[in-house]
C-alpha cells in the first residue's frame, strides 16, 4: 500500500480513536469498504459535521444543538441542585438513571498538576456565577473516586469555602478509580442517594 492509499490512510484514521488497534481498525475500514455504501456517506457525514453542529452549553457545559441544553431548557429541573460531573458521558450515566431532578455543571476535565492542568484550567468561576444566579443550595460532586477525582472535590469544597451552598460527593461503592460511566445502574443509584455532606 501506498502512502496515499485510501485503505491505507482509513485504517491509520481509525487506529487513532481510543482502544482501536491497528488489526481492529483494518477491520472496521473493511466492514465499511464491503458494506452498504450508503452506510459509509452517512458515518462520513455524520463525522464532518459533529463539530459545526454541536456546541458547548453556556451554562452548564453539556453538548447541545443551541447555546443552552435541554436540560438546562428545562423549567422542571430543580435549579437549586447542581451536579459537578467531569465529563459528559458521566451527565448521560447519571441522566439514565432517571432519579436526579437537578442541573449538572460539567468539567471536561479534572485537576492533574503533573500532566499541566490546574484549577484555572477548570470552570469554575462560571460555576461559582450559577451559584448565585441561580440560587443554588447544594452541588453534588460527582468526579470519579480517583486521585484526580478526589483532588478535585476538595479543591472544589475548598474553593467554595465562602459561599452558603452545601457541598456533597457521591459515596463509595462507585468502584475505586471507576469511571462512573461505567458503573452499574443500581451502584450509581445508591452512591448518588447516599451522598455525604463534605461541608
Ligand atoms: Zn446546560
Amino acid at each position: 500500500m501506498t502512502a496515499n492509499d485510501p485503505i491505507a490512510s482509513l485504517i491509520s484514521l481509525l487506529a487513532r480513536l481510543p482502544g482501536v488497534g491497528e488489526r481492529t481498525a483494518a477491520r472496521l475500514a473493511f466492514h465499511v469498504l464491503e458494506g452498504d455504501e450508503q452506510y459509509a456517506d452517512a458515518l462520513g457525514r455524520a463525522l464532518s459535521t459533529i463539530h459545526g453542529e454541536v456546541t458547548r452549553c453556556e451554562l452548564c457545559g453539556n453538548y447541545g444543538a443551541e447555546s443552552r441544553c435541554a436540560i438546562c431548557q428545562d423549567p422542571r429541573r430543580d435549579e437549586s441542585l447542581i451536579c459537578l460531573v467531569a465529563k459528559v458521558q458521566d451527565l448521560i450515566a447519571l441522566e439514565a438513571l432517571g432519579t436526579f431532578r437537578g442541573r449538572y455543571h460539567v468539567l471536561h476535565g479534572l485537576l492533574a498538576p503533573l500532566d499541566g492542568i490546574g484549577p484555572d484550567q477548570l470552570p469554575l468561576d462560571s460555576l461559582e456565577r450559577r451559584i448565585v444566579d441561580e440560587k443554588v443550595k447544594e452541588i453534588i460532586v460527582a468526579t470519579p473516586l480517583s486521585v484526580e477525582g478526589e483532588a478535585t472535590a476538595l479543591y472544589v469544597s475548598d474553593a467554595l469555602g465562602s459561599s452558603p451552598v452545601r457541598v456533597s460527593r457521591i459515596a463509595a461503592g462507585v468502584p475505586h478509580g471507576g469511571e462512573l460511566e461505567f458503573t452499574d445502574q443500581v451502584t450509581l443509584g445508591r452512591a448518588l442517594e447516599d451522598r455525604r455532606a463534605v461541608r
